[in-house]
């Protein structure tokens, strides 16, 4: 298969994968049996999860995954953004949806939405990233809201989901759209301040390999690597006789060695929406790889 039929592979399962988000995840519903699910029918329909399920509600904006004793509850009022990884042969598609619980935030969640559309409508070949960015702030500003301006689209490549280049949410970055880049397309509107800052919570890591010396914590980093291929995963997904405790110091001890990252919860001061999907470059526009109305 050519690259792209496996985006158009992963695309459909992640189509599918939300809309069973949204008919499951519900107020009273346990967050970790949300993220489960999503995750386990990415897998029997032929995908893999690229990252964790992540259910960041309300201030959250990202990065927050269930722990393996996690007993949080959607709340009654919840803003709750679901975002969703899947990847076949490393081809990754990335995207997120917003549901709004409370039925009063229906603004807020469109000003993402909108935001998303505009810049989608902007982007091919040769489109200047600081079009994109202006389109997307433009709308999010135009509903009364704030963009979050450290948090970004992204390159994508094959089994790397940040590939090192950017797509800023607002006009400030000279870079130039190239046929045939997959880009994660992100915007993220807030009632906040519009920046958000590291939580002391983190459940998701990525190792990509190094030299470590401790025994436990070479078991994990060959565990990752293998089974996550350098991909992001959380804390619960490892499947080793040890505590938590012990993982903690293993996983500490890996990114202090430079051998891995670790992605805390990253939170604003008000609250956030955010849409997304992934896209292929083509010269008169973009392919959209999932439907980001499913
Ligand atoms: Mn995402
Ligand atoms: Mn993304």
């Amino acid at each position: 298969m050519e690259s792209i039929e496996f985006y158009i592979k992963a695309g459909a399962i992640a189509e599918k994968a939300r809309s069973l988000a949204r008919s499951i995840a519900k107020p009273g519903e346990k967050m970790l049996a949300i993220a489960q699910k999503i995750e386990s029918f990415i897998t029997e329909n032929g995908g893999r999860p690229a990252f964790p399920v992540n259910l960041s509600a309300n201030e959250r904006a990202a990065h927050y995954t269930p722990s393996i004793n996690d007993e949080s509850v959607i709340g009654d009022k919840d803003l709750l953004k679901i975002d969703i990884g899947v990847q076949v042969e490393g081809f990754i598609i990335d995207t997120s949806l917003t549901l709004d619980f409370s039925e009063e935030n229906g603004k807020l969640l469109e000003a993402s939405q909108n935001a998303l559309e505009s810049a989608l409508s902007v982007m091919k070949s040769g489109a200047s990233f600081r079009v994109v960015g202006g389109a997307i702030e433009e709308e999010i500003k135009k509903a009364g809201f704030k963009v979050i301006d450290n948090l970004n689209g992204h390159l994508i490549e094959r089994y790397l989901l940040h590939a090192g280049v950017d797509l800023p949410n607002t006009p400030s970055s000279g870079n130039v759209l190239q046929e045939g880049q997959v880009f994660a397309v992100e915007p993220f509107a807030t009632m906040g301040r519009g920046r958000v800052t590291e939580q002391n919570y983190c459940q998701i890591y990525s190792l990509f390999g190094g030299k470590v010396r401790g025994e436990t914590a070479r078991e994990v980093l060959s565990l990752a690597i293998n089974d996550f291929q350098t991909l992001p995963f959380a804390k619960r997904w490892l499947t080793l006789p040890y505590s938590d405790l012990q993982i903690d110091l293993a996983l500490g001890e890996i990114i202090k060695n430079g051998a891995g990252t670790s992605y805390p919860m990253l939170s604003d001061n008000g609250l956030v929406s955010q849409a997304e999907t992934t896209v292929v470059i083509e010269k008169e526009g973009v392919k959209v790889l999932c439907n980001p109305k499913t």
